[in-house]
């Protein structure tokens, strides 16, 4: 089997959810099989074994899961990049660009000091809008991504490509 055929099998694809016409890959299944949720962490995690990573920044809410995994595998700390409001603390915001329309993400403003080292978590990159958003988050504070890592990469929607035009380099398992 080529690398990931597992991972892959792991995911359910569940026809016109939210909508009609989409078709939404559900990592629950993913998640609640012991052996393709530690692979998956472990791959996620492994190229940066040797980066210095100080920080994981996960995007709400299943980057919380796959991020924090990939924090602990990395010995670094986690950072929760979330939808406006949920946050107790001072926060930066920005705003960014959905499949219709616009929403605003926000950090706590001592999340990542400058210089420190991040790789952004999700679990899945499509048009890469919401990626682009926390970089710009991340950068604003004077971060370095080192990189960021999806689970799965929808390609055809031009997400990872346009995180590479960024500078950003990008690791993903499962297309
Ligand atoms: P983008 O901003 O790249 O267009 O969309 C990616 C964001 O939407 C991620 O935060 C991801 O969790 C969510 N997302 C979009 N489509 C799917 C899907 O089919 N499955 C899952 N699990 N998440 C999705």
């Amino acid at each position: 089997l080529p690398p990931n055929d597992d991972l892959a099998a792991a995911i359910r694809t569940i026809p016109d959810y939210p909508k009609p016409g989409i078709l939404f890959r559900d990592i629950t299944t993913l998640l609640g099989d012991a052996r393709a949720f530690g692979r998956a962490i472990d791959a996620l995690a492994e190229p940066f074994a040797a980066a210095g990573i100080d920080k994981v920044a996960g995007i709400e809410a299943r980057g919380f899961i796959i991020g924090g995994a990939v924090a602990h595998r990395l010995a670094a700390g986690f950072v929760p990049i979330r939808k406006r409001g949920k946050l107790p603390h001072s926060t930066v915001r920005v705003a960014y660009s959905l499949e219709y329309g616009i929403d605003e993400m926000e950090m706590h403003v001592d999340a990542v000091r400058a210089g420190e080292r991040v790789v952004l978590v999700d679990d899945l990159i499509a048009t890469g809008g919401t990626a682009q958003g926390a970089v710009t988050l991340l950068r604003d504070m004077g971060a370095e991504i080192a990189a960021a890592a999806f689970v799965i990469d929808l390609p055809d929607l031009g997400g990872a490509d346009k995180l590479r035009g960024l500078g950003v380099d990008v690791h993903t398992l499962v297309a």
